[in-house]
């Protein structure tokens, strides 16, 4: 199957292995991909905007749109559905940006069963006491939830097989230019060239 011209990138990892650092460091970095923006029946936390970190619904709107199949996938984290609104993907992918998922594992899963063309990544935490340390660290969650993430993070890790690639957070720096090194190198497979080589081929011809 030819790939769209951008690159569809799927991100996952534990809460708290530091995705959303990684991820706005990249988009800093990088200004031909894009964050696709969720939609959650979670509160906002503190500081976070309707729209750019989510769309914020209630479970009647998300029910909705599952049922009318807007969503390219959605999956049910800690008690609030999480889904990816696929019509603003397609559009993307074909104006040749990148578009990065950041999603959890179930979500994932999905997305890779029925597409072929994207690359997986998924972070980890060095340790899982380092996990627990940053999620205690952020201070917006209560115990009830931490103790809710470590047991999802422990059901992520073992997932973390179904991934192409895996990408070690131990310094935000260093694992950013990880993530890079994997698009730059996703962008090089025959299917992103094959435009570039039929070119050279035609060229060669006319000589
Ligand atoms: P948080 O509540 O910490 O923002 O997100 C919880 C988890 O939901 C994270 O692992 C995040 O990657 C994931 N998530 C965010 N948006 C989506 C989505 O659209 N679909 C799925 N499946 N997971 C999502």
């Amino acid at each position: 199957m030819r790939p769209e011209k951008g690159v569809l990138i799927v991100l996952s990892g534990p809460s708290g292995s530091g995705k959303g650092t990684l991820v706005k460091k990249l988009l800093e970095q990088r200004d031909d991909t894009v964050l696709s923006v969720s939609v959650t029946t979670r509160q906002p936390r503190p500081g976070e905007i309707e729209g750019v970190h989510y769309y914020f619904r209630t479970r009647k709107q998300v029910e909705e749109m599952i049922a009318e199949g807007s969503l390219l996938e959605y999956a049910e984290y800690n008690g609030h559905y999480y889904g990816t609104p696929e019509p603003p993907i397609k559009k993307w992918l074909e104006a040749g940006k990148n578009v990065l998922l950041e999603i959890e594992v179930q979500g994932a899963e999905k997305v890779m069963n029925h597409r072929s063309d994207l690359v997986s990544i998924f972070i980890t935490i060095p340790s899982m006491k380092e996990l627990e340390q940053r999620l205690r660290g952020r201070g917006t969650e209560t115990e009830e939830s931490i103790q809710g993430r470590l047991q999802v993070a422990r059901q992520e890790l073992s997932r973390a097989f179904r991934y192409q690639y895996v990408v070690l957070n131990d310094e935000v720096d260093r694992a950013v230019e990880r993530i890079q090194t994997i698009i730059e190198a996703e962008k090089m497979r025959y299917a992103y060239m094959e435009d570039l080589i039929l070119e050279v081929m035609n060229d060669a011809q006319a000589q």
